[in-house]
């Protein structure tokens, strides 16, 4: 079971992966935590992306697809794995189809969990954050008990400036365009379904797993 995973912010994403993750019993492999095991560990290519990263650069493609290459050749991903966050790109997810193709592997499933741009503006701009001990609320879907407290500590919750509206429209158009072609790339390659982001979380999961299961 060889799957990408790909949602807007907010569109629930992290939770559907550790709900496919904890079913499937795959491991959930993620960009960030690719990198920081590459780098860690010291490899060849987490040195090489290490220092772009240092200079603030992006790290190039082959660096990463390099990553991406290893992490997938280990032992834990014989059973399957969930990819997330990447790729990003129609060139990385053809780099991704050629090392796949490499490893006698291919991707079954891209799952995009979508939901509409107001939708998500008013599950992100609804995120608190408390100023103690940084715990994350949500005024719709975790309130905390009272309002503007933390249920910890008591401290103070506040908006980050870049959950506000304004800042919340941009990334999500940012975030959309940079999607598109790559979601024209999976639809051609006949392995993408679009999961309906906006229902209960549980639900959600269900049409999710039907996909998986061949049902859908
Ligand atoms: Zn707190």
């Amino acid at each position: 079971m060889n799957i990408v995973l790909m949602g807007l912010p907010g569109a629930g994403k992290g939770t559907q992966a550790d709900k496919i993750v904890e079913k499937y019993e795959i491991p959930h492999i993620s960009t960030g935590d690719m990198f920081r095991a590459a780098i860690s560990e010291g490899t060849e290519l987490g040195v090489k992306a290490k220092s772009f990263m240092d200079k603030g650069a992006l790290v190039p493609d082959e660096v990463t697809i390099g990553i991406v290459r290893e992490r997938l050749s280990q032992s834990d991903c014989d059973r399957g794995f969930l990819l997330d966050g990447f790729p990003r790109t129609v060139p990385q997810a053809e780099a991704l189809n050629e090392l796949l193709q490499d490893l006698g592997k291919k991707i079954d499933h891209v799952i995009n969990i979508a939901a509409d741009k107001e939708e998500l503006i008013s599950r992100l701009t609804g995120r608190r954050i408390c100023k103690v001990c940084g715990s994350s609320y949500h005024l719709t879907f975790n309130p905390p008990k009272e309002a503007g407290k933390c249920d910890k500590d008591g401290g103070e919750l506040y908006q980050r400036a870049d959950d506000n509206p304004e800042t919340v429209a941009n990334r999500l158009e940012v975030n959309m365009n940079q999607t598109a072609p790559l979601l024209d790339f999976y639809e051609k390659q006949g392995v993408l379904t679009t999961i309906d982001g906006a229902k209960h979380i549980d639900e959600v999961f269900v049409d999710l797993d039907a996909v998986l299961q061949g049902e859908q």
